[in-house]
């Protein structure tokens, strides 16, 4: 099969990567002409561990190439995949949507042959029918069908998830869509992933349910963690406790400074706008955004609490450690950090900050926080020192040389990476999240 891929961003360039690798034909096309270079350069745009090496190895195999033309890329090719960003439109939440439908003018002006168009983009509902629309209008003479391919990867885990998933959901109204889909995904079958052929409304609805339940469950496991705070109970006892039983599942169950990220903040917030659209109110999903929003803060003040209070702690200097919403990826876009990092700033405290990966995009969006280059600089001489993000490297610290090197002993441990009692032996006032 020839495999469009329009957006090479963490979803496109990773799911064309792979379906090189299944040994399809693959061009990755991007308007972002430094992208483009850097991928011919061999240099990848995004940090995602393993997508060098399969980027790499299916460009030597001549399966994949990049362009930044689409009139070119799309030539001869049975699928089209729509990849481009849906970010949150600013003011109202909406999902912004211009990427995708000027993708799919773009296509309908150039399209050289039958295709399927995909969007392999979270949309809302509907916007599939608005692609098929635009098509219609460019007066292409070729025969197309709009088919809607949600994506579940996750960053830091994208390349596993994309070649092994627990589901692919096809939405396609008529059998040349679900004919291409099934081409497409054909070396997934072998590999028995489970497909599940939909319309294409639901599909669009499926992505969204997905993102906004995972929502719910972390932010149901960050309120009891409160609780916990309150009554003396251990918050990773209550979610190995409940996430034992089946029905419930142990998976989305840590608590932490809120979720993140680029999928669920504007996801939550898009679903609740279609809810609005349609009059149709989700009102667990909107006390999630609520709960979720205000708690990045608290996480924040959290830190300000451990330094002895607002008044204490101006003029005090704290080690943020993780900057990224997750580990192992460089994406910073609505992660938590910014929020507890802002709140201390606010509060006129100096932050000195190290991520292996974040740094360079989480430069513009907190100015005002110092980037050093290893963990140990941000730590020295700071009154607190403050875990963000559980990256590999945060779990096994030199907790010696960090309180030799620190103005005090304080630890906010915002991931519970660390045991209380550990700490407390080594003599940190230590603070972690819902371990009462
Ligand atoms: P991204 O910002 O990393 O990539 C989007 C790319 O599209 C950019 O490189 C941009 O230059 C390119 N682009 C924009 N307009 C274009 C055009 N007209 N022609 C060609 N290229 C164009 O975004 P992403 O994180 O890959 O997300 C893409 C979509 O996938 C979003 O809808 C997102 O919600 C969804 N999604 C993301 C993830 C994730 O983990 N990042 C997971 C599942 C679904």
């Amino acid at each position: 099969m020839k495999i469009a891929m329009v957006g090479s961003g963490y979803v496109g360039l990773v799911s064309g990567a792979c379906f090189a690798d299944f040994g399809h034909d693959v061009v990755c096309i991007d308007k972002d002409q430094s992208k483009i270079d850097r991928l011919h350069e061999g240099i990848m745009p995004i940090y995602e561990p393993g997508l060098a090496e399969l980027v790499g190895s299916n460009v030597k195999a001549d399966r994949l190439t990049f362009t930044t033309s689409l009139a070119e890329g799309i030539q001869g090719a049975d699928a089209i995949f729509i990849a481009v960003g849906t970010p949150s439109r600013r003011g109202d939440g909406h999902a912004d949507l211009s990427f995708v439908y000027a993708v799919a003018k773009e296509i309908g002006e150039h399209l050289a042959g039958d295709a399927v168009v995909v969007t392999k983009s979270t949309v809302p509902v509907g916007t599939g029918d608005e692609v098929e629309r635009i098509l219609a209008d460019s007066g292409t003479s070729h025969r197309f069908a709009v088919v809607s391919n949600p994506e579940f990867l996750r960053e830091g885990a994208a390349i596993g998830d994309f070649k092994r998933p627990d589901r692919i959901v096809i939405g396609a109204e008529d059998d040349f869509g679900r004919e291409v889909m099934r081409e497409v995904y054909r070396p997934l079958f072998l590999n028995e992933s489970p497909i599940l052929f939909t319309g294409r409304r639901t599909s669009e609805l499926i992505k969204y349910a997905a993102n906004a339940f995972l929502a719910t469950k972390i932010t149901f496991i960050n309120e009891m963690a409160d609780l916990c705070e309150k009554v003396g109970a251990d918050v990773q006892d209550v979610s190995r406790g409940i996430g034992m039983d089946n029905r419930i599942g142990s998976k989305f169950l840590h608590a932490g400074p809120g979720y993140g990220g680029s999928c669920f903040p504007k996801d939550t917030l898009a679903l609740l706008k279609t809810a609005e659209d349609y009059d149709s109110p989700t009102r667990i999903v909107e006390a999630v955004v609520k709960v979720n929003e205000s708690r990045k803060r608290a996480m924040g003040r959290k830190v300000l609490d451990a330094l002895g209070g607002l008044d204490a702690a101006r003029g005090k200097k704290v080690a943020l450690l993780g900057l990224t919403f997750k580990p192992n990826t460089d994406d910073m876009r609505d992660s938590p950090a910014i929020a507890v990092a802002q709140t201390l700033t606010d509060a006129g405290v100096t932050v000195a900050a190290y991520d292996p990966e974040g740094m360079d995009l989480a430069r513009p969006l907190m100015p005002e926080v110092e980037m050093v280059t290893e963990p140990y600089a941000a730590i020295e001489g700071a009154d607190a020192v403050a875990i963000v993000t559980e990256w590999d490297a945060f779990r096994a610290l030199d907790l010696k040389r960090v309180k030799d090197l620190a103005k005090a002993p304080v630890l906010v441990d915002l991931r519970n990476i660390y045991r209380p009692a550990d700490m407390r032996d080594i003599g940190f006032a230590y603070t972690s999240v819902g371990r009462g």
